[in-house]
């Protein structure tokens, strides 16, 4: 028997050259082979009479042939091979282009299996490149259920299923997991049936329950992990912290809180009373102010004696972060340090010490702040910002630089309660549910290239009025053939061309970090009138002289992107404006559009992007700190993400320290799912 682990080199017909088309599929070992499950099926086991038939609707159907296949040799590269078959109902002329071999095989007076479609654009009956077997062979690709697998090239749909095939029969299946008690309480199938059920059902029922099963696994796994770091936090005791006196910070501010924030602010000092661990999302739209927040709750933990690790996405909000917290939280006695993955060697070991020995109270960074050189002296609050864009893993790894550091995660992006749950499932939600005093609407429009000189027009005039603009682009470089604005041929073209007395900054992700930095603080300090940039500046940016953000080909990104970008603007009291350009002329495209126009409500807006693009898109790729699930699906799936999530709470209480082989096998499941889950950042 072989074993999971093996390579699938092991398998008959797969060699070096043929195993590396499976690689890119991501399929190494046995066991990716076994999981790599359909996308669908075809149900080859219902049969019609000819005369039952439906244009377009494939289906098996047994019949005699009428003729000798002929062959026309058209042209080089066009052979045409036609054959007339029936049965008691009707004839049917059968059409094969280039399968002259195959299709010769079928002999004048036999019978066979056949299973294709009609074609509904002929007069008479007449179906092309059907497959066929003979009634005495096995049924291979009729009277079954054929698995349709995603493919790549060089493998077929065949190959693929035949190699599953292979496998099946000599390793063992994925061990179970799902202790029996829950499979019968949520009427989920054994592991063992369901891997062999989704690539070999006998019903399409099967084929159904054994993916209810693999989708709820997948969820189960997810959620079960999420309890358990949830139950090991829940577990630990902190300090109580004694001093929760905000009234020197308050004093510092130069504004007053809005009610939200010090409605959050007195959620968070109740946790630091509590004495165990605090585990708060604050949710709040753009500009809602969550920085203040966290301000407020690192200098309570820096004034009980603790370190404040704040961990950003990118490299320019955390150092956005730094310079209006070094500002703030310097005058109140407050060690603030920056640690960023650009800073050189020297400037890093030089910032690691100083967090080791105590010197620095509020570190603010970037994923450097995870890394095994990072040591805390005495890391007692943990913040993450814009958390969507973390993995769950690394919010844990910092978190486990401390003791038992309370927790705190910020997020932009008002998302829908059961991706919440999902996401954040062991998490307390605050939310920011009010704006500063002062803001107003951004308003919006839509337009076409020909408004490009008015757009120019306007730039011009925000600019005359001591005002500055972004500029959004899709791409960082033009590529041939591309007609999407590119940021760095568009600076140039507005530098040269449109706006010679203007000064046009370039900013993309391409940049070092440190040039980055510099362009951002550059136009933060009004240094340049027009920021060209790539989405580098979606999130967090903050410089309020700034009034229009005009997006380029707009239709290229997701709703909840335009507003998380739309969000730059408008952040004091002047009024402010957002341009989106399009060539998309799609009905639904604009019609997305100008709902965005219309509405300021990021959670309005959310909902709609997420219906639209289903979650996988919804963060941007690969943002949302969820694992890619294989066969569960965000957008059709929720019921069985909310049995799933009640069924890991029956196992936290029944098995959440039990060694039994499932507890065991599932323990080791959630470890390396979290381990996939530690996204790179951009
Ligand atoms: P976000 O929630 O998007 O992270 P920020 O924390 O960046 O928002 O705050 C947006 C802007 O609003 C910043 O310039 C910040 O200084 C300002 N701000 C925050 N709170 C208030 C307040 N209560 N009154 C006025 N301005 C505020
Ligand atoms: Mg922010």
């Amino acid at each position: 028997m072989a074993r999971l682990s093996d390579p699938i080199t092991v398998l008959k017909g797969v060699g070096p050259a043929k195993a590396k088309q499976f690689a890119a599929l991501n399929i190494v070992t046995l066991e990716d082979l076994i999981c790599h499950f359909p996308r669908g099926y075809e149900d080859r086991n219902q049969f019609v009479t000819i005369d039952k038939l439906q244009p377009d609707v494939p289906a098996c159907f047994k019949a005699m042939v009428m003729n000798t296949p002929r062959t026309a040799h058209i042209r080089k590269g066009l052979d045409i091979t036609k054959v007339q078959v029936a049965d008691h109902t009707g004839r049917l002329n059968l059409t094969f282009f280039n399968a002259k071999y195959s299709a010769e095989q079928l002999h004048y007076g036999e019978e066979y299996i056949f299973y294709g479609a009609v074609s509904g654009d002929f007069i008479g009956y007449n179906m092309t490149n059907p497959v066929f077997e003979s009634p005495d062979a096995p049924a291979v690709s009729t009277r079954r259920i054929l698995p349709i697998y995603p493919l790549t090239a060089g493998l077929t749909n065949s190959a693929l299923w035949k190699t599953i095939r292979q496998a099946l029969e000599i390793c063992p299946m994925p061990q179970e997991i799902i202790p029996e008690e829950i499979r019968r309480k949520y009427d989920i199938l054994p592991a063992e049936k369901a891997y062999f059920a989704i690539h070999e059902p006998q019903t399409m029922q099967q084929a159904q329950a054994a993916k209810k099963r693999l989708i709820f696994e997948e969820f189960f796994v997810f959620s079960a992990g999420l309890s358990l770091m949830r139950a090991a936090r829940a577990e630990k005791s902190c300090e109580i912290y004694q001093n929760v006196d905000l009234s020197g910070f308050y004093g510092a501010l130069p504004f007053q809180l809005t009610g939200a924030q010090t409605k959050v602010i007195g959620q968070i000092l109740e946790d630091f009373r509590r004495g165990t661990p605090m585990n708060r999302l604050v949710q709040g739209d753009v500009g809602s102010g969550k920085t203040m927040v966290a301000a407020a709750a690192g200098y309570c933990a820096v004034k009980n004696g603790y370190q404040v690790g704040l961990m950003a996405p990118t490299e320019i909000l955390a150092e956005q972060h730094f310079q209006s917290l070094d500002g703030l939280l310097t005058p109140l006695g407050i060690r603030v340090g920056l640690l960023t993955g650009s800073m050189t060697p020297k400037q890093k070991s030089g910032v690691r010490k100083q967090i080791e020995d105590g010197e620095l109270d509020f570190i603010i960074g970037t994923h450097a702040l995870v890394s095994d050189q990072t040591k805390f002296c005495k890391l007692g609050l943990v913040i993450t910002d814009e958390q969507h864009r973390f993995g769950v893993g690394q919010r844990s790894a910092l978190s486990a630089k401390g003791e038992a550091p309370h927790l705190l995660v910020m997020s932009a992006t008002p998302i829908p309660r059961t991706l919440a749950l999902l996401l954040y499932g062991d998490l307390d939600v605050s939310i920011l549910d009010e704006l500063p005093p002062g803001r107003q609407t951004v308003d919006s429009f839509l337009v076409g290239e020909s408004y490009r000189p008015r757009i120019n027009a306007f730039i011009r005039k925000q600019v005359a009025e001591g005002h500055q603009c972004y500029v959004v682009c899709p791409a960082v470089e033009q590529t041939d053939g591309m007609s999407l604005k590119a940021a760095t041929q568009w600076a140039q073209t507005l530098q040269n061309t449109v706006f010679p007395d203007l000064k046009i900054a370039l900013l993309h992700g391409q940049m070092k970090g440190a040039e980055k930095e510099q362009v951002m603080s550059a136009f933060a300090r009004g240094e340049a009138d027009v920021l060209v940039a790539t989405t580098v500046i979606e999130v967090g940016v903050d410089v309020p002289n700034a009034t229009l953000m005009v997006i380029e080909d707009a239709d290229r990104f997701g709703l909840s992107q335009l507003h998380q970008l739309r969000g730059r603007v408008g952040r004091e009291s002047a009024k402010s404006y957002c341009i989106l350009t399009t060539h998309n002329r799609n009905e639904q495209t604009i019609a997305r559009l100008k709902a965005l126009c219309k509405t300021s409500d990021g959670f309005a807006i959310a909902q709609e992007d997420l219906k639209l693009r289903g979650p996988g898109d919804f963060f941007g790729s690969r943002q949302s700190g969820l694992p890619a699930f294989r066969v569960a699906s965000l957008g059709t799936d929720l019921d069985t993400l909310s049995t799933a999530q009640q069924a890991s709470k029956d196992w936290i209480e029944t098995y959440g320290t039990s060694d039994c082989p499932e507890a065991s096998a599932l323990r080791q499941r959630i470890r390396a799912l979290f381990e996939r889950c530690m996204y790179t950042m951009n």
